[in-house]
């Protein structure tokens, strides 16, 4: 998940969504977001390696091991939203929901200030229901992205309660907490999964050591759920070389995985700036490189 977001300043101010103009096609109302592009089981995530510079929130957190344990929809913590959206959810009209917290730290991360549980907006779950109802017919669909939403113990319920209502559900993920996506899953219509680099490779990436171990475990589960999904990789060469994406080619392939989008790193929202400097101009990947991807994923596309 990492794509730009606009952020406008609300000293966490409940916003009550009947307040929102209605939205028109592609028309990112006031208080949008605009999407990206991307407890419950999270493995290895007790420790970051190296030094990455991001806020890194509590050690429990980046675990998992003190996600709030409120499941009603009503604690959800939502920093963002995109009241309008033809891009998030392929082939439907969707809201997107950005929530609060992550656990890693990804160093091309377009959405810092989601990452920690607490952030300085927050958007009412019941308002934001009472707004959706407007929307029957305009809308297809309701995204849950992030910050990781699976770290929110409240998603299961505010899924069932929004697919109740008649909309489809789409989920943007890292999979780092494995056993949420598995309570999930059946309540999904779609989800974008990011994967990040090879198992061995993710705290490169994340700033977390171990954080593969859930990653591989979440393209796992999406892969065999058989729920539609879209598998995708960003791409910057000091973080993910040629040779890590080879490595991750051949896992991919062996977990049955036929569709892969390589989104090339761009320095456009970031705030590594010795990625950016790595790659002023963004990353590009080499016909050859392509070729030997295709080779292991016959379906690996470029997107951006
Ligand atoms: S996994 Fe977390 S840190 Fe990494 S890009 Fe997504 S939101 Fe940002």
């Amino acid at each position: 998940m990492a794509r730009r977001v606009s952020l406008p300043s609300r000293g966490g101010v409940v916003v009550a969504f009947p307040g929102l103009k209605p939205a028109t096609r592609d028309v990112r109302a006031p208080l949008a977001i605009v999407a990206s592009n991307d407890a419950a089981g999270g493995v290895g995530a007790r420790e970051r390696s190296g030094p990455r510079r991001a806020s890194p929130g509590t050690a429990a957190s980046r675990a998992g091991d003190a996600a709030p344990e409120r499941r009603d929809p009503g604690a959800l913590r939502i920093g963002g939203l995109t009241p309008f959206s033809s891009t998030d959810f392929p082939g439907k009209l969707a809201a997107v929901l950005f929530l609060q917290g992550c656990p890693w730290r990804c160093g091309y991360c377009h959405n810092p200030h989601l990452r920690e549980n607490e952030g300085t907006v927050r958007h009412d779950y019941a308002a934001f229901v009472g707004w959706l109802a407007t929307r029957a017919g305009l809308l297809d669909a309701v995204v849950f992205s992030g910050g990781e939403p699976t770290a929110q113990a409240a998603l299961p319920e505010a899924m069932r309660q929004i697919r109740a209502r008649g909309f489809a559900i789409g989920l943007h993920t890292g999979g780092s907490y494995p056993r949420r996506l598995a309570e999930v899953l059946p309540l999904v219509d779609w989800v974008g999964l990011d994967v990040k680099a090879p198992m061995g490779g993710y705290g490169a990436v994340t700033g977390v050591t171990g954080s593969g171990i859930a990653a591989n475990a979440s393209v796992r589960l999406v892969v065999g759920s058989g729920v539609a999904h879209e598998v995708r990789t960003t791409v910057h060469f000091d973080l993910t070389p040629s040779d890590a994406m080879i490595a991750l080619a051949d896992e991919l392939a062996a977990i049955g995985v036929g569709r892969w989008i390589l989104q090339p790193f761009r320095p456009t929202g970031c705030a590594d700036e010795r990625l950016i400097a790595a790659a002023p101009r963004g990353a590009r990947i080499d016909e050859g490189l392509l070729a030997r991807l295709r080779e292991r994923v016959p379906g690996v596309e470029v997107r951006g």
